[in-house]
């Protein structure tokens, strides 16, 4: 990896390593080769094409189908000081002149394209004479006809291809492809000699769940109530069904929510959309009409109040949730009226020959397995898209956190109630606790307790774990302790089954509570000002910082400019942008905090004195009240 590739990742977008997939696809791009990238969503695809694009001496074109998109990429390259322009069926007249002046001026590294474009002669040819350094094709899958998103107009990249004077290096990037679109791409693409990167499809950050047996309604809502500063998106599978679930939570609950769905008009849907992307409204409530070319990274949670046909769309559509890394959850809600809803789709479809609607039914089956897995929910999506590397456990997902909080102690318990067994079911807790970490006093000797096989047996455990442990015995039934003022221990049904290796013992473990940020003061004060500079700056909150970024600087509390470069997502220019305005409000409310430790070690040290004044009072007799005698001393300088 080229050292001025790692220069830039840390100047300009504020991240200290590349990912393993970059790394190695931008090792493969610098060293000029043709190569196809196949990355999960918000695996940083863009960071592949966009460090050669500054580090190539001419122009990169990016061809990409998602044209609402561009604007955004546009606006992030420009808060990161990257000239880009976009080119695509929104620009107006006037915008359009502006942009072709703007490349004609030569200051620009990346342009982006749609690939409609391409079908004007004159356009194309005017391109095609530009310094060319690289064409990165953006949803590549989109170019093969065996892919799930075929784009017509993807074909005309080919012709496009042959008009540039010099053959331009290509790099060709998706997030979905088998190996037989990935052969497709390379070929219809004419990729010469390409290396082909797949990185693994694991959204390490995003937490799965399902949730069966529950009211819908009321599940959602209550949802809502306990992560209530959240974004996220609730999917349903039909428009009534989401009609439905809209009214109820805006008009009954009063959430500020939004929808989405094809029987919406136009004008209506880019509304709800544009105000969801700029956290003007934190709940979309939509079919999965919505999501695609949405590329808000502070999406937190993705619900599906319907089981979805397929797990290439279910994972598509959890996947919206945390694409900037942070904590976030993809949860389905599983109703087993919901699968006839889906059956009915595919079986009413008459253009669907019979051989497809079997192969339906059958991804559908794939789904409805999921929704009832009592095994790794991560696991069984990875092993479903062909990714073995995760195995039995991710520790991130409903079952494996359910797994998680019980332990297997059934050999410490058998270890335990065998000695309780030797020592003839006559002794207590303390003399079990005793023999278990192998302690000895003249008692234990008399006894021969020491003499026992299981005399020290536990002597790894600390005491105050054993002691817990055999009070849980007891009050899970595996353990009798008899009445009186001394009780001695018993071994009942359950302990016999358990030392015959016929039951196990399970005991639960504390979950361990994670940090809420979104309850974070801090937090809240940065995110707030995050909203005023997007406003003024006219763009999404989460291209001004991501919401992981806000985590680190509520977390680490940056004092100065390079304490700053040190947290993800702040490189030169972002801090040169807005790097002042937040150190103040970081610098303010740690001015505050301060002021409350002082408040409340001043009172400990008033504690400290009220009582040195007591035991003075008493000592001398002293019959007056504390502050005539605080007043008195602090005359004569007693007190210290
Ligand atoms: P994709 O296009 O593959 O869905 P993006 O390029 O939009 O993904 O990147 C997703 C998120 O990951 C963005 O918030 C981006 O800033 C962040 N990101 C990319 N590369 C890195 C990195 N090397 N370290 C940390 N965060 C990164
Ligand atoms: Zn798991």
């Amino acid at each position: 990896m080229k050292i001025e590739a790692r220069r830039l990742l840390k100047e300009i977008y504020g991240y200290d390593d590349f990912r393993e997939g970059q790394k190695v696809i931008i090792s493969s791009v610098l060293s000029r080769r043709d190569t196809l990238g196949v990355m999960s969503t918000g695996g940083g695809k863009s960071i592949c094409y966009q460090i050669p694009a500054l580090l190539f001496r001419g122009i990169t074109l990016v061809i990409s189908p998602l044209i609402s998109l561009m604007k955004d990429q546009v606006d992030s390259l420009k808060l990161l000081g990257i000239k880009s322009v976009y080119i695509n069926s929104t620009l107006s007249k006037e915008e359009y002149i502006e942009a072709i002046h703007k490349i004609k001026s030569g200051s620009v590294k990346i342009i982006y394209i749609a690939p409609e474009r391409f079908e004007n002669e004159k356009f194309s040819s005017f391109i095609g004479k530009l310094d060319i350094s690289m064409v990165a094709v953006d949803e590549a899958h989109c170019i093969s006809q065996w892919g799930h998103d075929f784009r017509k107009s993807y074909l005309e990249i080919p012709n496009f291809l042959k008009k540039i004077g010099k053959r331009p290096q290509i790099l060709a990037l998706t997030a979905t492809a088998t190996p037989q679109v990935r052969e497709d791409i390379e070929d219809k693409l004419q990729m010469r000699e390409s290396f082909s990167y797949v990185a693994g499809f694991d959204r390490e950050n995003i937490f799965f769940k399902v949730v069966r047996n529950v009211v819908p309604e009321a599940w959602i809502v209550d949802y809502l109530k306990k992560n209530p500063k959240k974004s996220g998106i609730i999917y349903a599978s039909t428009r009534k069904e989401v009609d439905n679930l809209y009214s109820y939570l805006k008009d009954i609950r009063g959430y500020n929510v939004g929808k989405y769905h094809a029987g919406l008009n136009e004008k209506e849907r880019k509304e709800y959309q544009e105000k969801f992307i700029k956290d003007e409204i934190k709940i979309m409530v939509a079919t999965n009409a919505f999501g695609m070319g949405i590329d808000k990274s502070n999406v937190r949670f993705v619900i599906h109040r319907n089981i979805p046909k397929d797990m290439e769309s279910y994972y598509q559509e959890a996947g919206r949730a945390g694409r900037d890394g942070a904590p976030a959850e993809a949860i389905l809600m599983f109703f087993e009226e919901d699968i006839g809803v889906q059956e009915y789709l595919i079986d009413s479809n008459e253009e669907t020959e019979d051989s497809l609607k079997k192969e339906k039914r059958a991804k559908l089956d794939v789904m409805v397995e999921y929704a009832y897995l009592e095994s790794c929910y991560r696991e069984y999506i990875l092993k479903y898209f062909g990714d073995k590397r995760i195995k039995n456990y991710c520790g991130n997902c409903s079952n494996c956190k359910s797994f998680k909080n019980v332990e297997d102690l059934t050999i410490d318990a058998q270890k335990v109630l065998s000695c309780v067994g030797r020592a003839k079911e006559s002794i207590g807790i303390s003399t079990l606790t005793n023999i278990l970490v192998g302690r000895s006093d003249s008692k234990m000797d008399r006894k021969e307790y020491n003499k026992l096989s299981t005399f020290g047996i536990l002597k790894d455990r600390e005491i105050k774990w054993i002691e817990e442990f055999i009070n849980f015995l007891i009050s899970d039934g595996y353990l009798e302790q008899s009445a009186g003022s001394f009780p001695v221990l018993k071994l009942n049904e359950r302990a016999r089954k358990v030392l015959k290796n016929e039951i196990t013992v399970f005991r639960r473990i504390d979950e361990k509570v994670t940090f809420d940020y979104y309850e974070d003061p801090l937090f809240e004060n940065l995110n707030q000002l995050r909203s005023e500079i997007a406003e003024r700056e006219n763009v999404a909150p989460y291209i001004v910082f991501s919401d992981l970024t806000l985590m680190e600087l509520a977390e680490k509390k940056p004092k100065n400019r390079w304490d700053m470069l040190k947290i993800r997502g702040i490189g030169n220019q972002k801090f040169k942008n807005y790097g002042e305005e937040f150190l103040k409000v970081i610098n303010k409310f740690s001015d505050e905090e301060m002021e409350i430790i002082h408040r409340d070690n001043l009172n400990e040290e008033r504690y400290l004195e009220e009582q040195r004044i007591e035991k003075l009072k008493e000592k001398l007799n002293l019959k007056i009240s504390n502050d005539k005698l605080r007043d008195i001393l602090l005359k004569t300088i007693f007190l210290k």
